[in-house]
């Protein structure tokens, strides 16, 4: 996939809005997509998110990304 957005241009990664799966524990935080459409927590979350089954949340946030959910662009914070 390619990882644009329409303002800022090429991205090294787009942003999923992680409280598309759960919107409580998850407000403000994003998952990493890269370009193969692999889904990544921020290194910065770890610490709050390993109370969490994340491996399932992940998974779950790749299908979304491999059905065309909509993404963020990480300079802009818009949706691409
Ligand atoms: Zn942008």
């Amino acid at each position: 996939m390619k990882l644009v957005c329409p303002d800022c241009g090429e991205q090294k990664k787009l942003l999923y809005p992680a409280d598309n799966l759960a919107d409580r524990i998850f407000e403000g935080v994003y998952f990493d997509v890269d370009e193969n459409g692999n889904v990544t927590q921020q290194p910065d979350d770890e610490a709050y998110l390993q109370q969490f089954n994340m491996p399932k949340f992940l998974q779950q946030a790749r299908k979304d990304v491999a059905k065309g959910t909509e993404l963020l662009c990480p300079t802009c914070e818009e949706y691409v």
